[in-house]
């Protein structure tokens, strides 16, 4: 076994803490990575204090993981001891099922294995994430990090980034497109940069207008800010995509009315509650409410690589391990521009 230094929750309701744990050896097919730089999501909080119930403790969490490689099985062709690599939210799926043969392993209908706060194929070792200074995965479940994005700034793509591009993708965000990102948090500013990337045309959609600045800044094309009477019932019938990033309980009614016939609207900010819709403004024009799980591996690397061809990074204020705790707290106010990244050679 391999051992290795972390940062684990250890009960809901505790800071977290330094911990010592193993990484299994590495099986033909497996790399390890030295793991450099680990983003901090805001799933990461909601699982560390067991919001969403289930929680496994000690938790490593993270899963916006960069790093290089250290170590091959003797099976892997796909990676090599020094490649710039990254590990997002998945580290293996069944394989088989529809989902995974479509290339979709975070819809796998056996429940892909996530890499924290999950469980490995085996069925039973709990897998442990990125607030960690190595990590052994799968060579086809690592992502290559092209040379052109810095290994602090890939991080958060690695679940940020392609839980914008997916549905940006797959909605076919492109020139001729007007999107709606609501939200200005570290989705959502990462929906903007790969929506204008796109060539769509960009409207930041937000309580007030005070990322306004930031939001045209990083190259939107309008910023709608909500709590101006009105305002969204002026862009009625507008938008031909709308993601929304918000966690928060708000009624969706005059968002939907903002689509345009047949357009979609797309949840992949989970709030604490269930919602309340009404159907009416879905029936009128044939719009749709859909919702979006991160990205599979192949969009991931397609997305790795295309933030490298268009030199999309994310914003990122960088700490140290031990200033997890504090940024826990400012990542629930929303205080941040706009994603905490964990320097993990400092561990
Ligand atoms: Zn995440
Ligand atoms: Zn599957």
């Amino acid at each position: 076994m391999i051992r290795a230094k972390g940062i684990a929750a250890f009960a809901a309701k505790q800071p977290l803490g330094p911990y010592a744990f193993e990484r299994r050896d590495p099986r033909p097919n497996d790399v390890v990575i030295d793991i450099k730089y680990c983003g901090i999501c805001h799933s990461d909080v909601h699982q560390a204090r067991d919001e969403w119930g289930g929680s496994q403790f000690p938790m490593v969490p993270g899963h916006e993981i960069a790093g290089v490689v250290t170590a091959v099985g003797t099976a892997v062709t796909k990676h090599k001891v020094g490649d710039r690599v990254g590990v997002g939210c998945l580290v293996d799926s069944c394989r088989t099922c529809e989902s995974c043969e479509r290339t979709l392993e975070q819809y796998c209908l056996k429940g892909a294995n996530f890499t924290y706060n999950g469980l490995e194929k085996d069925g039973k070792t709990v897998t442990q994430g990125g607030y960690s200074n190595v990590i052994v995965v799968d060579e086809n479940y690592t992502l290559r990090i092209p040379d052109a994005l810095p290994l602090d700034k890939a991080a958060p793509l690695l679940c940020a980034g392609v839980t914008l591009y997916s549905p940006l993708k797959h909605w076919k965000a492109g020139p001729g497109k007007r999107v709606g990102i609501m939200g200005l948090g570290g989705l959502g500013h990462m929906g903007v940069k790969i929506g204008v990337a796109m060539g769509a045309e960009v409207t930041v959609i937000s309580r007030n207008d005070s990322k306004k600045q930031d939001a045209l800044g990083m190259g939107a094309h309008h910023f709608l800010a909500t709590d101006t009477p009105d305002a969204l019932k002026a862009h009625a019938g507008t938008f031909d995509l709308i993601i929304n990033t918000v966690s928060a309980d708000i009624d969706m009614g005059p968002y939907f009315q903002l689509l345009k016939l047949d357009a979609a609207l797309v949840v992949v900010g989970v709030p604490e509650k269930p919602l309340s819709i009404h159907p009416f403004p879905l029936i009128g024009m044939r719009r749709s409410y859909a919702g979006s799980l991160i990205g599979s591996i192949r969009e991931t690397q397609d997305m790795l690589d295309f933030c490298a061809a268009k030199n999309i990074t994310p914003d990122i204020e960088t700490i140290a391990p031990e200033g997890i705790n504090a940024a826990y707290d400012r990542v629930v106010k929303s205080d941040v521009r706009y994603r905490f990244v964990v320097d993990m050679g400092k561990l």
